[in-house]
């Protein structure tokens, strides 16, 4: 596991390709240039690490675009030591992005496969979420709630209500819903009862399975 000045030098240049696409957050661009993406991929990919795309990891799964995480984490506006849970841990570069932004994350994954490759290698690098989870993120977290942020990084049908209930009041929730596309929306809590809703755009996931069991 290494990480060279060169993969440093690539993800300076990656950065300025997110920050071109629009993202403005300079503490989100500082985690674009931290977190060595090269190593959250299979080693004979490693050119592909830093192109601005979704690449595919184990279990049929996707590791994220960058753009599309960098473009999420600063709709969730992190501020250190905020309470944030994700659902679909996948790869754990989102996961390590929030880390980077020194975030408390929780985070769940219902791929078994991911789950335990994942939870092994966060560690190894230094990223330590608070709790790692193997189960269905359609249900949150109700144990930890109330939550800061609430991150989906998959492709949800409709929005799941138990994410919703489980926002503090301000809270952010930023989740991609429909089919395919996606349309990335966010949902902030004012009150008990009212959530303001904005829209910003098609996206592409791996779809949110619901366990029905
Ligand atoms: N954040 C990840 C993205 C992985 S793709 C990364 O940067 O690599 C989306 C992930 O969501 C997949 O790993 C998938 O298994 C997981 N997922 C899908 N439905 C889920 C659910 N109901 N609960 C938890 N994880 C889910």
């Amino acid at each position: 596991m290494k990480d060279t000045l060169k993969h440093r030098g690539k993800r300076n240049q990656l950065a300025e390709i997110v920050a071109s696409k629009g993202v403005s957050d300079p503490r989100v661009l500082d985690a674009v240039r931290q977190v060595p993406r090269h190593l959250f991929m299979d080693s004979s990919f490693e050119d592909h690490a830093y192109q601005d795309k979704a690449f595919p990891i184990a279990a049929g799964q996707t590791i994220s675009q960058p753009y599309t995480v960098a473009f999420q984490t600063e709709l969730l506006e992190v501020d250190p030591g905020r309470k944030i849970l994700e659902i679909g841990t996948g790869s754990g570069y989102q996961t390590a992005v929030l880390l980077e932004m020194k975030a408390k994350v929780y985070t769940i994954e219902r791929q078994l496969e991911l789950f335990k490759r994942t939870s092994l290698f966060l560690p190894r690098l230094g990223y330590r979420p608070k709790k790692m989870i193997f189960g269905d993120g359609y249900k949150g977290l109700l144990e930890e709630a109330p939550f800061d942020g609430i991150i989906v990084t998959a492709g949800a049908p409709e929005v799941p209500k138990a994410l919703l209930a489980q926002l503090k009041i301000g809270g952010r929730l930023v989740i991609p819903v429909g089919d395919d596309p996606q349309i990335m929306t966010l949902f902030i809590r004012k009150s008990a009862k009212e959530f303001e809703k904005s829209e910003f755009g098609e996206f592409r996931f791996v779809p949110l399975l619901e366990n029905k069991n």
